[in-house]
């Protein structure tokens, strides 16, 4: 029989690696508290018209990516509803502010999410077919002012703190904005008649999107095409006023906060609800997939799913390559546990071995239940193998002998510094705990 696999694209998570996924995740929970967001968890699929609506027809995502099927129709006279694994977060987030007419409030809903995603892309390092991400939105109705600057750069200034937060040190934040729709039709124009005369001398996808759609032309990566792209109009010259001025105040902002950034002017949507600010946090750590988050405001959104008028900003950090960076950046080894508890018994003498590995039991009972980690070997083992399986996990060992039960007096050895100790029972729990929690 051939042995099953995950599917590609798919990956198993393991110990100790997960233990960095729930500290990444604990992170991003106490900074999100912090800044006031609230958790939203929404379904793992959707109706398919949701992301077709909501992430746009003529994406990569929707075109190319989607996992959809067709549910089972209830009655032979229904329609069987076309249904999608969920390829982002943030139509599903806007779909449940509409539905749950949180708007009404008249308040801003600052919402944040941890899940899964699922995209059908060529799987490669930092590149999987179901990946989790780490996003917030901050919207709601305009009086809540939703569309101010002000909630641009906070956003982006919790990013940063989060990003230090975790540890990632050198990320890269570079940012830009694309105006409103009409700024933005008018520079789709500006950029067709631009590359008419060297569209030719382009490779064949750029020959193609110059017609199509010429803003993705900023998004190709074929090192030759660069200086001509490099040379073409650029987006912040299309700008109206008054996104020039709301992009001014999220730079102002910044610098008050002391956030560091860099214009980047190819950094574009190609949506039609992406407005204004859109920006990108970057690793160097991480080779060619080398975006760690993405986001950006969306005043439109909500309107083109059917919604009220509800500006946006939001982004989505990918969480692999969080934990990927982090794993680039650490040297330290995996934290060890707080004991090991070696029960020593009689291989020949099997009621007293039961005897010590009951009384191991109960001791490492005692010890967990007052909050500590701690794993229990087996009588049976001879004292040398205890020792090396301790010293692999725990800071400390723990000699349970037919004496130490008698006398109730221990040996602990602590493998940093070498030291063997005779503890009495009662001291136990306090001798283990670390110094910094004791
Ligand atoms: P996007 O929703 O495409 O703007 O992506 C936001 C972030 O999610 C990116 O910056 C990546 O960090 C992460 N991401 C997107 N697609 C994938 C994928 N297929 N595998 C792993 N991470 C991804």
């Amino acid at each position: 029989m051939t042995t099953l696999k995950a599917v590609r694209g798919t990956r198993d998570l393991l110990p100790p690696e997960t233990a960095l996924w729930n500290r990444i995740e604990a992170t991003a929970r106490a900074v999100f508290a912090r800044y006031n967001f609230g958790e939203i968890r929404t379904p793992v699929f959707e109706d398919t018209g949701l992301f077709a609506r909501g992430v746009g027809e003529e994406t990569d995502i929707v075109s190319k990516e989607m996992y959809t099927w067709e549910d089972r129709a209830r009655a032979q006279s229904e329609k069987p509803q076309s249904l999608t694994l969920r390829p982002e977060n943030t139509a599903g987030v806007v779909r449940a502010y509409i539905e749950h007419k949180l708007g009404e409030t008249g308040q801003l809903k600052k919402l944040y999410y941890i899940g899964p995603q699922f995209r059908r892309e060529r799987p490669q390092k930092g590149r999987y077919r179901q990946f989790s991400q780490i996003g917030a939105e901050v919207i709601g109705p305009p009086s809540a002012g939703s569309e101010s600057p002000l909630r641009d750069a906070e956003v982006l200034e919790m990013l940063a703190t989060l990003l230090d937060e975790l540890g990632i040190t050198g990320w890269k934040l570079e940012i830009n904005s694309v105006g409103s729709s009409a700024d933005r039709a008018r520079y789709n124009e500006i950029l067709r008649a631009a590359l008419e005369p060297v569209a030719s001398q382009m490779c064949g996808d750029c020959q193609r999107r110059a017609v199509t759609n010429p803003l993705r032309v900023l998004d190709c990566k074929v090192p030759e095409d660069q200086p001509i792209i490099d040379a073409l109009p650029k987006i912040v010259d299309s700008l109206d006023e008054e996104s020039k001025r709301h992009f001014a105040e999220v730079l102002a902002a910044l610098d008050a906060a002391r956030v560091p950034y860099t214009r980047n002017h190819r950094l574009v949507r190609g949506l039609d609800y992406y407005t204004r600010t859109t920006f990108e946090f970057t690793h160097g750590g991480l080779g060619a997939q080398n975006a760690l988050l993405g986001g950006g405001r969306y005043d439109g959104l909500s309107e083109a799913i059917g919604g009220p008028k509800a500006p946006g900003i939001g982004f989505a950090m990918g969480e692999d390559r969080l934990v990927l960076t982090l794993l680039g950046l650490e040297t330290a080894q995996p934290e060890k546990i707080d004991a090991y508890i070696a029960p020593l018994g009689d291989a020949k003498d099997e009621a007293a071995l039961s005897r010590m590995n009951a009384a191991g039991l109960a001791m490492a009972r005692e010890l967990r239940r007052g909050g500590l980690s701690v794993e229990l070997g087996d009588g049976s083992f001879r004292l040398k193998k205890s020792f090396e399986t301790a010293d692999k996990v725990a800071r400390c060992i723990v000699i349970l002998g037919q004496d130490e039960l008698q006398s109730g007096i221990l040996t602990v050895k602590d493998f940093a510094s070498g030291t063997q100790t005779k503890v009495p029972r009662a001291e136990l729990a306090a001798h283990l705990r670390k110094p910094a929690d004791a």
